[in-house]
Formats: C-alpha cells, structure tokens, sequence
C-alpha cells in the first residue's frame, strides 16, 4: 500500500484518487477550491482544502511521509511550478508533475519534479499510434524505439507452437502473453499452440513489429 499526495482536483487529479483508491492506496487530496474537496472526500483517506503554493499549507500536510506527490495543475503554469519546487525542497520522496505543454514539463523537470506527466500527448501519441495502423490493438511505449504490442498472429502461426515459429530469432519479438478474446495467458511456455483469433502480446522494437505487421496485410 503507498502513501500518494494529491494536489489538485481537477479531472485527472480526480482520475488518480478514484484509481488509487480502488487499489487500496492511501490517498490525501488537497485542492483550493472547496467544492473540489468535498466531491473527493468519499475517495480519500483525508483531504484538505488549501493554497498549496504557501509554504504553512504544505507543512501541516507532513510532505515526507508520502511515497508519491502528484501536482495536477494545468492550467496555473506558475502555482504549478512552484509547488513542485517547494515539494521537491521539502524532501518529497518522489514528485510527479502534470504538464500541459512541453515547455510546462521541461521547466518541471529542471524545477524539482522527479517524473512529469503529460496525458493529453500520451494518450494522443497512443491513439494515433494505434489507429494509424489497422492491426495494432494496444501499445505502450517503453521508449523512442521500444514497445509492448497487442497485435494478432499471423495466420501460419495457428496450429504451430511458439518454439516452432521462433519469434525471438525470425522476428526479434518477445512473446509476453497470449489473449483470446478476453482471457489472458501471460508468459505462455514455449510449447503453446497458436489458435484461431490469438492475439499475442509482444515486446520489440517499432521496426520489427511494423515488419511482422506488414506480413499481415
Ligand atoms: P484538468 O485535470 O481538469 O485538466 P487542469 O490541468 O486544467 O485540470 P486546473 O484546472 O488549472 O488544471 O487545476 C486543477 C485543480 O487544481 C483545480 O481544481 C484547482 O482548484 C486546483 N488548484 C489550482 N491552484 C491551486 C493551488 N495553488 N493549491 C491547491 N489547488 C490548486
């Protein structure tokens, strides 16, 4: 269970308490505005109403007993910078950023944010990414040149088993899970037989993965 701060209830500040909260986390959230705390409260182990950018609003909520501070102000360049300043200063174990811009996350990150978030590019990156090519079903990018995949097999595969295709040396993919329609088997053994309407989760780089996709056009 972690310990998260969250300052800033707007719509992904309040996204973040209701996960965390589903998981179990203990979450304490703060915002300015009083309504926003009222409608957080049933989420939150505590929640608070306060100016976070006072250093006296920041000290009552005992910063370093947090594993985890996310500030989520978009909109407020300046609140946000320099709450994430004063919690880095104070000792914040670890301090995650939201930015709206990229010059927002480059000035986080040289102020103090330890992570800085960026989901309305993410999430962008990720639906073109997904859509501009018919067979990608799900993506996340593990770096510039690397990413986890859900993609279908290729017809051949079904019957053959992942040993018998050689997925790692004919196509330089890592096999990480099998998902037929909504079950998922993770880690499959190198004996499983591919079968019709298989989807196999893959690690790889982009370029491999676009060279398999292309065998399915
Ligand atoms: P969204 O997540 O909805 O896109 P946003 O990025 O547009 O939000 P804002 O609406 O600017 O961000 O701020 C998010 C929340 O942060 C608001 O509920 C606002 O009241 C709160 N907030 C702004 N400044 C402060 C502050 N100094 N201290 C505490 N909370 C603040």
């Amino acid at each position: 269970m972690k310990s998260v701060l969250i300052i800033g209830l707007g719509r992904f500040g309040t996204h973040l308490i209701h996960k965390f909260y589903d998981l179990g986390d203990e979450v304490m959230a703060v915002d300015i505005n009083e309504a926003k705390v009222q409608e957080a409260m049933p989420f939150a182990t505590s929640a608070k109403i306060g100016d976070c950018t006072k250093l006296d609003t920041l000290k009552t909520l005992g910063i370093k007993n947090f594993d985890l501070c996310f500030v989520c102000i978009g909109e407020n360049f300046q609140s946000s910078l320099e709450i994430t300043s004063l919690l880095h200063d104070m000792g914040a174990a670890k301090v995650i950023s939201k930015a709206n811009t990229e010059i927002h996350a480059k000035f986080l990150l040289k102020n103090g944010a330890d992570e800085v978030t960026y989901p309305e590019r993410d999430s962008a990156l990720k639906l073109a990414t997904r859509y501009s090519v018919d067979n990608i079903f799900d993506y996340i990018e593990l770096t510039k040149d690397t990413a986890i995949y859900e993609i279908p097999i290729l017809e051949s595969w079904i019957g053959k088993s992942i040993i018998k295709i050689d997925a790692r040396k004919k196509y330089h993919i890592n096999i990480l899970a099998i998902k037929n329609n909504n079950n998922i088997q993770a880690l499959p053994g190198a004996e499983y037989i591919f079968r019709t309407d298989d989807h196999v989760i893959v690690l790889g780089h982009n370029a491999d993965v676009e060279k398999l996709l292309k065998k399915m056009d």
